[in-house]
């Protein structure tokens, strides 16, 4: 366990993550009955940008830096900026909010969060920064075996967010696979999100058909590429997939997904995705790569 999230946290994997997990806890609010947020990988909670960790890889300057200058945002990555805002005292923007600290902001007084980190220090951190939030509940242990452990939640519904480090490489998704199942088994109606690294389509792809056949009635990918898809050696690009996807989350997505290219990647290089592996209504799962028939694919 080598991974620290702080050399990477505000890159642009961060961004389309973090602005997937607003839209998702944002539809989940749109029924008054509690819900419960699960995070199997939670790292620290929140991260210095101007820690030495972060300061050697600078990656944030070309994610949520970006971000932060730029005008005319749609709402949706204007939400995610604001509650990063909400996560600095003043101007200064000095830190950035992991996945925890942005579910814990959205989350009303009724909600519950399990927090799930293996590393020791950074459990240490995510326990100290919540210790004051009776609605978050902090396990220092495997994330994949707590999985089964906590779902289904009291509550009934809720949202899964599954964001290994990916140091197996391709080995990670047969994992994701094998927990997905047996979580789906204990829980067919939680929402389940996967984020993953583009490095080569091909090791996206088995992942893909696996969900096409998981037995869910929707499953949405969401792919941030900067760059074509075909070394192994760099990160390309960024997706989320999501099982059980809430209804119309490809429309609360859209504008702000076609932006990220843009803004993010390089002209004629980068591109969005916006993918549903299986469609309620549709018989088979598309065929996929970018002609799948229900997918949108633009520069
Ligand atoms: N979800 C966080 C966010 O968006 O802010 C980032 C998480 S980071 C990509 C992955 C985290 O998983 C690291 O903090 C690492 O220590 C932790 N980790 C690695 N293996 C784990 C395991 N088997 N169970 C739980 N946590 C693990």
């Amino acid at each position: 366990m080598n991974y620290r999230h702080a050399y990477h946290a505000g890159n642009f994997a961060d961004v389309l993550k973090h602005m997937v997990l607003v839209a998702l806890i944002d539809s989940l609010e749109q029924k008054a009955s509690p819900f419960c947020y699960i995070d199997t990988h939670a790292g620290r909670g929140r991260y210095d940008l101007k820690g030495s960790e972060a300061r050697k890889t600078n990656e944030a300057d070309a994610g949520f830096g970006v971000l932060r200058t730029a005008t005319g945002l749609p709402p949706l990555l204007w939400k995610w900026l604001e509650i990063v805002r909400a996560c600095n005292e003043g101007d200064e923007m000095r830190f950035y909010p992991g996945s925890p600290w942005i579910a814990a902001h959205l989350m009303r007084p009724t909600d519950s969060a399990q927090l799930c980190e293996l590393h020791p220090e950074e459990a240490g951190a995510l326990r100290q920064l919540f210790h004051h939030d009776k609605r978050v509940h902090v396990h220092q242990r495997d994330g994949y075996e707590a999985l089964n452990a906590l779902v289904p939640p009291k509550e009934k519904r809720g949202l899964v967010l599954i964001d290994p480090p990916f140091e197996a490489q391709e080995a990670e998704f047969r994992t994701i696979e094998k927990s997905l199942k047996a979580a789906m088994a204990k829980w067919p109606t939680g929402v389940f999100a996967v984020w993953y690294p583009i490095k080569l389509r091909s090791h996206v792809q088995p992942f893909h058909r696996w969900l096409g056949k998981c037995g869910a009635k929707r499953v949405l990918a969401v792919e941030l590429l900067l760059r074509p898809d075909d070394s192994p050696l760099r990160l390309n690009g960024t997706g989320m997939v999501i099982v059980n996807a809430p209804w119309k989350l490809d429309d609360a997505l859209r504008d702000s997904l076609r932006l990220l290219p843009k803004l993010l990647g390089t002209p004629g290089e980068s591109e969005y995705r916006l993918t549903w592996l299986v469609e309620e209504g549709k018989d088979e799962a598309p065929a996929h790569g970018p002609h799948a028939p229900h997918s949108v694919r633009r520069r």
